[in-house]
């Protein structure tokens, strides 16, 4: 029976995986045409000071809108687009498009500080980050700190051509935060030794913070190295009121999660910051209370 039972088992475990294969091909084709249709937009996600109560930067997160399948989100397609290369046509175009958008809102008077982009460790190490970012500046005519670049710890592998690309970047300008921070390579060695201006706390230990004590206390630690290192920090994935009281009575500079909202398209900006910054006065006195 055991071996019957075995026998189906792989036969089932086979045939996913042949499904798997095929969906993926299917998939692979429909976003090379994605990509020609523009169907790959870019969503926004506000990135709020908990001293001001402001927002002060906005990240670009992409969505892939598929004519039939409806939104769908990177961790779908990404992975794909850096396995085939794609990812290089498509972080061009968001970096492009970040610019522009960027430069537009500051023309219309809005206070944002800066801009994030992510970029995946296979687009930073293997293709012209530097030349794309360039372009990008001169094209939407964005002064170069309005811009960050996301990063994460998996581009470690190379670090030293991480090390030169993150230099010239800095030299143009261009603000660097190290993503998903805690999950990866982490090493304090490389954050003494790289540019970085910003750690973002990984969503899986602001998730736990409030109910898992080594979870919380991993989030005081990334917090009390960034302060020593002069290093701004961020924590991301903050979906509930008590995950932003944890994160203000530990002095965490800014934060960023769906408790605020989803990420939005564009036309909503301003309608997102507003309803973000009324429900903010309250906290932020709490933030200074404890200061
Ligand atoms: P990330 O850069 O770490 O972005 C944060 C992700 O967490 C986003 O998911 C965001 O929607 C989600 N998030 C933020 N706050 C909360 C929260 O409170 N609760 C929950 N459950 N989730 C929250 P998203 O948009 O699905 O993006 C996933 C990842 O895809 C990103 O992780 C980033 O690594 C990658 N990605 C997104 N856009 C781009 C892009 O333009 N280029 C590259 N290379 N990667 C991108
Ligand atoms: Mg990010
Ligand atoms: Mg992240
Ligand atoms: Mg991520």
């Amino acid at each position: 029976y055991a071996k019957k039972q075995g026998k189906n088992r792989f036969h089932l475990l086979d045939q996913e995986h042949y499904e798997h294969l095929n969906q993926k091909s299917e998939l692979e084709l429909e976003l090379y045409r994605a990509v020609e249709r523009g169907e790959l937009g870019a969503y926004y996600h506000p990135q709020i000071c908990l001293e001001t109560g402001k927002v002060i930067a906005i990240e670009v997160l992409l969505r892939w809108d598929h004519p039939q399948k409806g939104v769908i989100g990177p961790n779908l397609f990404i992975p794909l687009a850096e396995e085939n290369g794609l990812i290089v046509p498509i972080g061009e175009h968001v970096i492009r498009q970040a610019c522009l958008q960027m430069k537009k809102w500051l023309d219309e008077g809005s206070p944002l500080q800066f801009i994030s982009v992510n970029i995946s460790a296979r687009q930073f190490l293997q293709s012209d980050v530097l030349l794309t970012v360039k372009e990008a500046l001169k094209e939407s005519g964005l002064p170069a700190h309005f811009l960050e670049l996301e990063i994460t710890e998996s581009v470690m592998i190379e670090v030293e051509r991480t090390e030169r690309i993150l230099h010239d970047l800095k030299e143009l300008g261009v603000r660097i935060s190290l993503d998903d921070f805690g999950t990866g390579y982490s090493s304090l060695y490389y954050l003494k030794r790289l540019p970085i201006d910003r750690l973002k706390i990984d969503r899986s230990f602001v998730q736990d913070s409030v109910n898992d004590l080594s979870d919380a206390n991993i989030v005081r630690a990334i917090i009390a190295v960034a302060r020593s290192l002069k290093l701004e920090v961020i924590a991301e994935g903050v979906e509930s009121k008590e995950h932003l009281t944890f994160l203000q009575q530990y002095l965490c500079d800014q934060v960023q999660g769906y408790f605020f909202g989803e990420p939005f398209p564009a036309e909503q900006m301003k309608e997102a910051v507003d309803e973000i910054e009324q429900m903010l006065p309250m906290y932020t006195m709490n933030y200074r209370q404890t200061e």
